[in-house]
This record gives structure tokens, sequence and C-alpha cells, in this order.
């Protein structure tokens, strides 16, 4: 029986339910008043239904679809403005217990070498890191207690805040570790880690039981309830996502609005990011093995439906998609992306490492300068911010600020602040004329006075030297 409020995945990702909305979404799809109604709830900013935003996903009318990507651009207007966060995974280990069929670290696959980072190895990465520009990680690892047990994970967390390198430093590690216990939710919001990030994959449950036949992972319900345990130990930022092409998308869009709309009922805050990756190929994968994998126009779409539903969540794309897919995607509501990325353990210091350990194929394989470059010729903001978790602006205080729009009053600014610092630190030639150029032209968006001045100080204090400044 569906219930939003119920700690149980088998309630608020009800089956029924799901299928139900599928089906009303085939039905009314073909309404164009329902479908305007609908986009006329969009445009008043508050977001969709599950079930509403089925039947957005399901209309094939171009001049209403074309209203869709029109409205998804407002929206992320509105919230975000033009910034656009970066951030690069970290790769700590590839010993994994489970058998995930997608994924090439599954403990079957004997071809791939193992491989775990010493503390001295994460310093190396991290130092890497922070050489390229980057402030904000993402810490990827498999599930293995024996191999990566938590006390691992928290040290290799105390490692890189401790990393000092040219005067800068990583400002934020958001942690993308397996379903856990309360307790070590716990720990973790102890070590500071901004996001906790973890993908269902699939929300259904017939796939996914046949996707992850072994290991820990394979407890649907035990995944699919992280969330809810990570709030209870205090990480009240949290990550969610699909890995598109696992199972059908309607049936995954619908089914990822309701995790949200659980989250937001039960513990009064939605997911802080959705993440939207795509199955693409790997050592041990073959993309053909999966007839669901989602094709562009489709997954272009679901990217604006996502952004009308919840227009107050980030939306993160990473390197797996190609330069084109990602302007496309940016265009129509992508607010983070990964940049200069390395999907491997160690892939940061030794370039060899990244071929043997590859968790997937990076479409994208600029490096940070280049993509910076790019987001700054497509006048979008490269921002490497990360004010709000560092200010306490998690959780609900996040999410009544991003509500009420005021979010954009501190986006835009520690967006130019933060860009500024790349140019002085790391930024090519050309990059540092046409970031500065876009600066000056920035600095016009901020709406107030006060803010607009004090940005303009803090901007020429970069410029001599002193840095870390945040709204
Ligand atoms: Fe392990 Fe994660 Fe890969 Fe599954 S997806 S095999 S849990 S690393
Ligand atoms: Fe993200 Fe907050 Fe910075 Fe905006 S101000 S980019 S929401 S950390």
């Amino acid at each position: 029986m569906y219930n939003p409020l119920s700690p149980h995945a088998c309630e608020f990702i009800d089956n029924g339910e799901v299928l139900e909305s599928l089906e009303e979404a085939s039905r009314e799809s073909t309404n164009p008043q329902r479908v305007k109604a609908i986009l006329e709830k969009g445009a008043l900013r508050k977001g969709l239904t599950h079930r509403e935003a089925a039947i957005l996903l399901e209309c094939k009318d171009p001049r209403l679809e074309e209203r869709m990507y029109s409205l998804a651009r407002e929206i992320k207007m509105h919230f975000y403005g033009n910034r656009i966060v970066l951030f690069a995974p970290l790769y700590l280990s590839n010993y994994c217990i489970n058998g995930c069929v997608y994924c090439p670290y599954h403990a079957k696959n004997r071809t791939i070498p193992r491989k775990k980072l010493s503390q001295q190895e994460i310093e190396e990465e991290v130092r890497a890191l922070i050489r390229s520009g980057h402030k904000r990680l993402a810490l990827e690892a498999g599930e293995d207690p024996r191999n990566n047990p938590l006390d691992y994970i928290l040290e290799s967390i105390k490692t890189i805040y401790s990393v000092r390198e040219g005067g800068n430093s990583i400002r934020r590690v958001n942690v993308n570790i397996a379903a856990t216990d309360v307790q070590s939710y716990r720990k973790l919001r102890a070590a500071g880690i901004g996001t906790y990030i973890l993908f269902q994959e699939t929300y259904d449950m017939q796939r996914y039981r046949l996707l992850h036949p072994t290991g820990p992972k394979s407890n649907y319900e035990w995944h699919t309830e992280a969330m809810d345990r990570a709030q209870e130990g205090g990480c009240d930022d949290v990550g969610i996502g699909v890995l598109f092409g696992l199972g059908g998308y309607r049936y995954e869009l619908v089914s990822l609005l309701m995790h949200a709309e659980h989250l937001e009922a039960r513990f009064g805050v939605g997911p802080h990011t959705i993440s939207v990756p795509r199955i693409c190929p790997a050592d041990d994968i073959d993309t053909g093995d999966f007839p669901d994998a989602l094709p562009d126009d489709i997954f272009r779409k679901l990217v604006a439906v996502l952004r009308i539903a919840v227009p107050y969540t980030g939306m993160i794309i990473s390197t797996r998609e190609s330069v084109r897919m990602r302007e496309q995607l940016l265009d129509v509501g992508i607010s983070q992306i990964s940049g200069g990325s390395r999907t491997s353990v160690g892939g940061y210091t030794t370039a060899e490492r990244h071929n043997e350990t590859a968790q997937f194929d990076v479409a994208d394989t600029r490096p940070l300068d280049e993509v910076v470059g790019w987001l700054l010729d497509n006048r979008h903001i490269p921002s490497f911010c990360t004010a709000c978790y560092r200010e306490g602006r998690t959780g609900d205080r996040f999410m009544s600020l991003c509500k009420s729009g005021k979010i954009s009053l501190c986006c835009t600014p520690n967006a130019l602040m933060t860009l500024k610092e790349y140019l002085m630190d790391y930024a090519s030639g050309d990059t540092l004329t046409k970031g500065n150029a876009l600066i000056l032209e920035c600095l016009h968006d901020i709406p107030e006075g006060r803010v607009r001045d004090l940005t303009v100080k803090r901007l020429s204090e970069i410029e001599r030297g002193s840095r870390d400044f945040r709204f």
C-alpha cells in the first residue's frame, strides 16, 4: 500500500502506485489541456508530483515539449542563475564484494587489477587535484568491510581535508559509499562530509534483484532505505540518483520522484542533489546487454521534466556524457558537473592506473582548464563554491533559502569569487582573459547593491592574494 511517510521501501516506492502513475500518464499525456495545466503549475516553481511529471514525460506534442524545455531553463535561472558547480570524483579503492552486473568492480571480475590507495597516495592524488584547481570532491569506494572499512574512509576524509597545496585545499568532501547503518552515518557526519550520495541504480525491485545477485547490496530494502538512516544519523544533505538504462526510464523517473517526496514528507527536506548517470561501456561490461539504454532525446527531456518537478534540487551529470550532450543538458537544468575527472583508483597521479582500473569510460576527457574555458564560452559561470555546507546551510536550512529563491543571492557572488581564485591560481592565459571578462559582465546580475559592492571589494582582495571569501 502506497504511503510516502512509511519507513519501508516497498510502501514509499509502492510498485502499484508506480504502475498506476504510468497508466494515468499514458491516458492523460494526449490531453493538451491537462498538460498545459501541469506546465502552468510548474511555472509557479513549486514543483510537481510524480504523477504530473510522468504525464509531461509521456507527452509527445512538439509545442508542449518546447514549452517544457523553456520552462526548465527559466526555473534553473531563477534558482541558480548561470553558475555551474564543478567537482571531481576521487576513487579510493575498487575492492568490492558486491555483484552489480553493470560495474567492472563487481567481485567476480578477475581481470581488473584491485587497488586501494594508502593515505600517502591519497595525499598525492589530492595535491594533484588541488593543483588542477578543484575545491570539491566526491569520494568513491567499493563496498568491502575488510579492505575498505569505515575507519579507512574516515581516515581518508581526514587526510583529504588536511592537505595544503600552494595555499589551497579541498573545502568539501562529498561521499559516495555503500549503504550503511545509522551509527556509521553519524561518524561520517562528524567527519565533516558534505553530501552523502548513494545511487539507487534501479527502483524496479525485480530488475534490482536480477542486477545485484550477490553481496550486501542485493538487499533492496537495505539499499532503498539508506537515505532514511543517513538522515537519522545527521547527514541532512543526501544525494539520490538512478543509473538510467538498467530499468525502464518511465518507471525510474516516477520512483525517483516518489523517493524525493518520501524524504520531504518524512524529514521535511528533499534530496540535496539528484544525479542522472546513464549506463555506458566499461571493462567487462557491454551496453548491448541493456536494452533499456536511454537515447539522447529522451534523456534530455527527462532532465527537463526533473528540473520542473524538483526545482530546488541540484542536478548532476558526470563526464560519462559527451561535450555535446553536456551542453544540451546544462541548458535544460543541470547545475553541477564533474570536470577533468579520472574514474579510476590513483588516476590523477598515474595515467596507467586510469586505463587499468577505470569504473567506466569517460566521454568528456578534457582537462579542467578546458572545461572551465568551455563553460565561459557558453556563458556559464564555472563555480568552485562550497559555501553552504561550510556556513552550516544544510538540510532544511538550505532548502528554505532555496525555496524562497534567495540562494541565488549567494550562488552568483560566490561563483564569481571562486572563479576569480581559480583564474588567479590555475588558469591558462586564454581562460584568464575570458573569465575576467565574464566576471565583469556578471557583476551586474547581482541585484543587491550591498552584496555587489562587497563582491567587487573581495574580487580586488583576491587579486592581491587573499582567498576563501564567501556569502
Ligand atoms: Fe561495487 Fe559499487 Fe561497483 Fe556495485 S557499483 S560492484 S557496489 S563498486
Ligand atoms: Fe552551492 Fe550554496 Fe555555493 Fe550556491 S552558495 S553554489 S547552493 S554551496
